[in-house]
């Protein structure tokens, strides 16, 4: 038996793609007798599975009649999750490579304004600045989102000696964190983050969580570092919060609009740093892996890993 497995996403993306999944698929489903076809065409109806990002061009999923799994290339499914065409399960992605890169992008940002490394690096004026930045453990640390990514970024500080808050909507234990739950969670969350870190998907709820109101609850000062997803944040309130010293500054990785327009207010702010969306990514070969075992337990009758649900939006 031979299965038709789709590759829908930017053309650029199969040449870097073919080839680790191809070694992938073929070692997961060696011992299973069943063959493959991987290709960026087919006719729909053909179709067993898609590995997918929301950028392809395939947007309706109807004509895909014996589609049994869509597997997202991406961490982040808003682009995907209420298209009312797809019927059949939808997997996101949780990779080895897409952790480890956020992991090593907030901890890096985080030192940066844990130390005060701006001072130094834009301050080379002749002026002998001694202050000695706190220790780790005097830093407070907030992650909002304990999913794949927040708890792997907790993990990371909490092992650097931060004391790490987390924030997620359902309630958790995890080691070395003090975890919040829920509206009246995020208050207390908030209150001590000296630096907030947003690892939460975009969803209809998590719309502008960070807002007028939860600005305020942030002590004076705090920084703000966001590869989470653009609307999290309300624009407006967060330079209001940047102008009057609430905020002393925000790392944005991801924006509303991207890629963000050249004349952007934000590009010119002098407390925002702007990084193009690039705190982590999928890497090719880890991803491969993990798409390769759930084609192998689609087949096997095996439950789905990294399962959307649909109804929450993440
Ligand atoms: P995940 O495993 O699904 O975790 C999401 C976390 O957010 C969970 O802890 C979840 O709570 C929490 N959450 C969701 N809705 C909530 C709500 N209404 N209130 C409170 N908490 C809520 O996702 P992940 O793999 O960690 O990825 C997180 C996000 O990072 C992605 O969605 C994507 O937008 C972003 N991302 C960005 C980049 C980049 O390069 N900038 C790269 C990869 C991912 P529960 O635990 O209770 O479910």
């Amino acid at each position: 038996m031979t299965i038709n497995i789709l590759f829908a996403a930017k053309t650029e993306r199969w040449d870097s793609y073919e080839g680790p999944l191809t070694k992938a698929l073929t070692q997961a489903l060696s011992q299973t007798g069943i063959d493959f076809d991987l290709r960026t065409d087919f006719a729909p109806a053909e179709v067993d599975y898609i590995i997918y990002a929301p950028n392809s061009p395939v947007q309706d999923f109807r004509p895909y009649t014996r589609l049994k799994a869509v597997h997202n290339l991406w961490a982040g499914v808003e682009g995907v999750v209420h298209n009312d065409t797809l019927t059949v399960p939808l997997t996101r992605m949780v990779d080895h490579g897409l952790t480890q890169g956020m992991v090593e992008w907030v901890t890096g940002h985080v030192l940066r304004h844990h130390l005060g490394m701006d001072a130094h690096i834009h301050g080379q004026d002749g002026q002998w600045r001694s202050d000695v930045p706190p220790l780790a453990e005097d830093r407070p640390v907030t992650i909002l989102g304990m999913g794949a990514l927040g708890q792997a970024c907790a993990a990371a500080l909490t092992g650097l000696g931060f004391p790490v808050s987390g924030w997620s909507r359902s309630a958790k234990t995890v080691p070395q964190v003090a975890t919040h739950h829920g509206y009246d969670g995020l208050q207390t969350a908030l209150s001590t983050a000296q630096i907030l870190v947003l690892l939460l998907p975009d969803t209809p709820v998590t719309t502008d969580i960070l807002n007028a109101d939860t600005l305020a609850e942030l002590p004076r000062g705090a920084v703000v570092i966001n590869p989470g997803r653009g609307p999290l944040i309300d624009d407006t309130a967060l330079v209001a919060a940047l102008d009057s010293g609430q905020l002393s500054h925000a790392t944005l990785d991801v924006f509303r609009a991207e890629p963000l327009p050249a004349d952007h207010p934000f590009w010119a702010h002098p407390n925002i740093t702007v990084t193009p969306h690039i705190a982590s990514a999928t890497r090719e070969g880890t991803a491969s892996q993990t798409i390769a075992e759930n084609i192998r337990r689609g087949e096997a009758g095996e439950p789905f890993l990294h399962v959307v649900d649909r109804a929450l939006g993440y």
